[in-house]
C-alpha cells in the first residue's frame, strides 16, 4: 500500500508544482516534470498501479483477479 500510494502522491506533487509554475513548468528550466518523469520510472519499475491494486485486492479478499 505504501509503495503504490508514495509514487502516486509524488506524482501529483510534482503536477502541483508544475501548475504553480505555469507556463515555465513545462521546461527544462524548472524541476518538477523532470521529477515527475523519474517517478513515473520508479512506478514502473517498483510495481504499476494496476499490478499493487491486483496484489492488495487478493490479500484483502483473498480472491485472485489474475491468474
Ligand atoms: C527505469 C527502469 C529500470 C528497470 N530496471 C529493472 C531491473 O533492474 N531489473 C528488472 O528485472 N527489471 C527492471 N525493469 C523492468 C520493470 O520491472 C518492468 O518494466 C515492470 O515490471 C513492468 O513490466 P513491463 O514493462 O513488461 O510492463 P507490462 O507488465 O507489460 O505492463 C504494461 C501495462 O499493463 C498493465 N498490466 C500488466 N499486467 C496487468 C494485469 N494483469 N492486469 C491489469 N493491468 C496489467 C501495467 O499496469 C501497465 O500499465 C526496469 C524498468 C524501468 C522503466
Amino acid at each position: 500500500m505504501g509503495k503504490l500510494n508514495n509514487c502516486r502522491e509524488a506524482i501529483r506533487i510534482c503536477r502541483d508544482a508544475r501548475a504553480m509554475l505555469g507556463g515555465n513548468g513545462i521546461t527544462l528550466d524548472y524541476s518538477p516534470l523532470r521529477h515527475a518523469n523519474n517517478l513515473e520510472s520508479v512506478r514502473t519499475y517498483e510495481g504499476t498501479d494496476e499490478v499493487h491494486t491486483l496484489i492488495l485486492g487478493n490479500q484483502i479478499t483473498g480472491t485472485a483477479a489474475f491468474r
